[in-house]
């Protein structure tokens, strides 16, 4: 049986694995639109080797390298944020969300219009617009299957149980690169050593959250919307060789954890085959050869991220999407060179340390909020700037 899917974000770390997973059942998918922010020549020879019907780019202004790049085929090509949302719309199997932040959010919402399964892995999207995607969600019948590798670890152990039961989540968190350093040599981290994660190989954005430790601080509000169990339930623990992925237990003290390799085919394959399994091509777990597993709680005074994440789920309203929103504007920044590393987390409590707006019922509220948060974090940050 043929099943059609569209990747959104196909150019990044994790729209590559999926593309690795699709050649290897090349037979069974027909890729309908593969998305792209403004790599124009890379995203024609996908859209070529894979004979999708549209390849969009997010930003006008590489629309005409696209169509260059694309002269010549049958294949149409598209340009700017209502192009995305219009070929997220057509109707597919399956859509990959793997833009990274809440550029992805529109498309996103466009696709679960459509009431197919959307395997996420956006989660900025789900952090900014919680309960407005969730409604959606239901609302149109569509079925979202999680990509992030704990939250996929997560929905495959409450797989035959009842949430009702469930006593604890517990996300995994690597710890990042930055795991046993200093506050000083935190403060004088770079980006390169940011990026350079020991367990994963993903893109620049997600590489320095997992640093932070923010990417577990939104780990825990995606947790908190994809398995309603309460907030008092969900728990972080650092858990350094990635082997076990997240784990849950049970009110009869049963915990069961979901292992595999640090690899992002993994979570990626389970939501493509979902129900089924496929091949990955992955190395087999060799647990003699890892030794041991090592298991710490998060240290919050030297990555103070993870509960200012916590504290914003709490708040409610507008502070999640304003937290998320922040943060890309200080990491942004962190990369460009502008600020320190441990600026980063400043920049989001002091963005933070306004007052938060209720909650955003729409799309359109939702990214009303993300854009005055932008704005707010941009004057932190040009405080920052000439304070330094
Ligand atoms: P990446 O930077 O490697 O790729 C991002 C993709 O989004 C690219 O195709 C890029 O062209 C596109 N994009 C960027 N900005 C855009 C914009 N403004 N408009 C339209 N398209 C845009 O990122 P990634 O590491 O693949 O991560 C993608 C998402 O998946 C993120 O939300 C991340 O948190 C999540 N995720 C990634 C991993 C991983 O291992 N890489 C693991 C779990 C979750
Ligand atoms: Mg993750």
């Amino acid at each position: 049986m043929t099943r059609t899917i569209s990747i959104l974000g196909a150019t990044g770390s994790v729209g590559a694995s999926t593309l690795d997973l699709i050649r290897r059942e090349c037979e069974t998918w027909r890729v309908v639109a593969l998305t792209a922010n403004c790599s124009a020549v890379e995203l024609a020879k996908l859209a070529i080797e894979f004979e999708a019907k549209i390849a969009v780019v997010g930003d006008d202004a590489c629309l005409g390298d696209l169509r260059e790049a694309l002269a010549g085929t049958s294949i149409e090509a598209a340009g700017g944020a209502q192009a995305l949302c219009d070929a997220a719309a057509r109707p597919v199997d399956i859509t990959v969300a793997a833009i990274v932040g809440c550029a992805g959010l529109a498309p996103v919402m466009a696709a679960i219009e459509q009431g197919g399964t959307i395997a996420l892995a956006n989660k900025e999207a789900l952090v900014s617009a919680g309960d407005v995607m969730t409604a959606a969600v239901a609302k149109h019948g569509a079925t979202l299957l999680p990509v992030d590798s704990e939250h996929n670890a997560i929905f495959q152990c409450l797989q035959g149980n009842d949430i009702e039961e469930v006593r604890w989540i517990t996300l995994t968190a690597s710890g990042g690169p930055f795991r046993e350093w200093t506050q000083a040599q935190l403060e004088a981290a770079t980006p390169k050593q940011a990026v350079a994660h020991p367990n994963w190989d993903m893109g620049a954005k997600i590489s320095v959250d997992s640093a932070t430790m923010m990417n577990k601080g939104l780990e825990f509000i995606e947790a908190h919307h994809l398995f309603p169990v309460g907030l008092d339930r969900l728990r972080i623990v650092v858990h350094p060789q990635s082997v076990i992925h997240s784990m849950v237990e049970y009110r009869d003290g049963s915990t069961l954890a979901q292992l595999g390799p640090s690899d992002m085919k993994v979570p990626i394959a389970s939501c493509l085959a979902w129900p089924k399994r496929m091949e990955t091509g992955c190395e087999p777990l060799d647990l003699p050869a890892i030794g041991e597993l090592s298991f710490f709680a998060a240290d919050e005074e030297r990555f103070p991220a993870t509960k200012l994440a916590r504290e914003a789920v709490h708040a409610g309203g507008a502070a999640p999407a304003t937290l998320n929103a922040a943060n890309e504007v200080a990491v942004a920044a962190f990369l460009a060179g502008q600020i320190g590393f441990t600026q980063i987390a400043a920049m989001v409590a002091e963005t933070l340390n306004n007052d938060i707006q209720a909650a955003p019922g729409t799309l359109d509220e939702v990214l009303a909020v993300d854009s005055d948060a932008r704005a707010r974090a941009g004057e932190v940050l040009a405080e920052i700037l000439e304070r330094d």
